[in-house]
């Protein structure tokens, strides 16, 4: 989207304010599905931890997507938006039975990522078809927080377990329609990708009821100019290729089904900030906006580097700044970064804002989250108010005994 633009919608709606493009989602959905389009059975499930905005998951659900979840909750919200249950998968980690049992009740396909719970389930419902989230112990990514394949990872069943899987399965007579892995946010490398698949291959044999098989996520996009991105069409070519021969070995198509949430929302999101203060030190020019990383905690979290524009002097000189937020402790956005001469009240705009950046928000220093704004057809539509002081004090109980006594009152 260009500055024009954005500092309109800025200028109407206010900041702090995250904009998402639906055009550029539709882009990147479309882009996904004709790199795998000789796959004769294709399914993107969109995760909704990266957005979870109701007017998103409409908007996925519109492009013939279905839903990846990770809680009871999610799982409501994509009902909420029209989601048919058929069409959401329920990948949670480390949630009890009762929530499992929760979501399956509501006909949503349930994935297991360990063995006591599959066990359980399996006794109590061997009629629930189910699918099961394997550990490849493959690292696709750099960053080991955001890699969940690996040996250490609390994520899946490990394939070392396959033997005391394949004794519950036979035990309780349960079907498993699926099987799925997720090696992590990031893939960078295709042939370890495609590596991690081979053992998801290998493993799929032991099961003669599939449906699906499911790759998870981790496409990379890129964050600054430069950044390597995951190759999806020679990804799309080369696991096309494979996962058509393994159907015909298998002797049944089977559907091949993705989950991205990066992938889809990430570029598509812009977050706007205003420049409170400019500040010189002795060492360098601070340019303090009104946010924090209670708003985008992705930089202070994962070292994420969100590139930043000034939209309100896009043809200005280039200089360098440290951009911080108003948190009180260290809160920065960027150090060193070029951009455009910035003064107080400009418009910052921080780029790939669209995956884990709303949804991970939070009310610290009981600042009030942002507003979120969808521009779809050439409008810019509010899908999210921005809070107000009731917000910070939902679900506060004003404790009887603790209030001041009327001849204590401050006056
Ligand atoms: C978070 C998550 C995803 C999405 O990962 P991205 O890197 O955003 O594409 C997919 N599957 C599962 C199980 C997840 O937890």
């Amino acid at each position: 989207m260009d500055s024009a633009i954005l500092t309109g919608i800025a200028l109407e709606f206010g900041a702090p304010l995250y904009v998402y493009d639906a055009s550029k989602i539709e882009a990147q959905y479309k882009r996904l599905t004709s790199a795998f389009n000789k796959v004769p059975h294709l399914r993107l499930n969109y995760a909704a931890k990266a957005l979870s905005n109701l007017s998103i998951l409409r908007f996925m659900n519109q492009l013939g997507a279905g839903l990846d979840t990770v809680s009871i909750q999610e799982v409501q919200l994509g009902l909420l938006a029209g989601f048919q249950p058929e069409s959401i998968i329920f990948t949670p980690n480390g949630v009890s039975l009762e929530e499992i049992e929760e979501a399956s009740a509501l006909g949503v396909q349930i994935n297991i990522d360990n063995l006591s719970i599959l066990e359980q389930f399996g006794s109590k419902f061997p009629d629930v078809p189910v699918c099961i989230r394997i550990n490849p112990h493959v690292m696709a990514g750099g960053n080991s927080n955001i890699s969940v394949g690996h040996i250490d990872s609390k994520f899946g069943i490990s394939i070392h377990q396959i033997p005391h899987l394949l004794r519950i399965v036979e035990l309780t007579n349960m079907r498993i329609n699926g099987i799925h892995m997720h090696t992590g946010s990031d893939i960078l490398d295709i042939d370890v990708f495609l590596y991690a698949s081979e053992i998801l291959f290998e493993t799929a044999k032991n099961f003669k009821d599939l449906e699906f098989i499911d790759f998870g996520s981790g496409f990379k996009v890129p964050y600054r100019p430069g950044d390597i991105e995951t190759n999806i069409e020679e990804l799309g070519k080369k696991l096309s290729k494979r996962f058509n021969s393994f159907c015909e070995e298998y002797g049944k198509e089977l559907t091949l089904a993705f989950e991205p949430g990066k992938f889809l929302v990430s570029e598509a999101g812009y977050f706007l900030a205003k420049v409170n203060v400019v500040k010189q030190t002795t060492s360098t020019v601070f340019a303090g906006v009104d946010s924090g990383f209670n708003h985008l905690i992705r930089p202070m979290l994962y070292g994420a580097s969100h590139e930043i524009v000034n939209i309100s002097n896009p043809e200005g000189r280039e200089r360098y700044y440290s951009v911080v937020g108003y948190i009180c402790e260290t809160d920065t956005f960027g150090s060193n970064r070029r951009i455009n001469e910035i003064s107080e009240g400009d418009i910052l705009c921080f780029k790939n804002a669209g995956a884990y950046c709303f949804t991970m928000a939070s009310n610290y220093n009981s600042r009030f989250r942002p507003a979120e704004v969808l521009w779809y057809q050439n409008k810019a539509h509010l899908i999210r108010k921005r809070e107000n002081f009731d917000d910070i004090l939902r679900n506060q109980v004003d404790v009887e005994v603790l209030k001041p006594k009327a001849d204590q009152a401050v006056s």
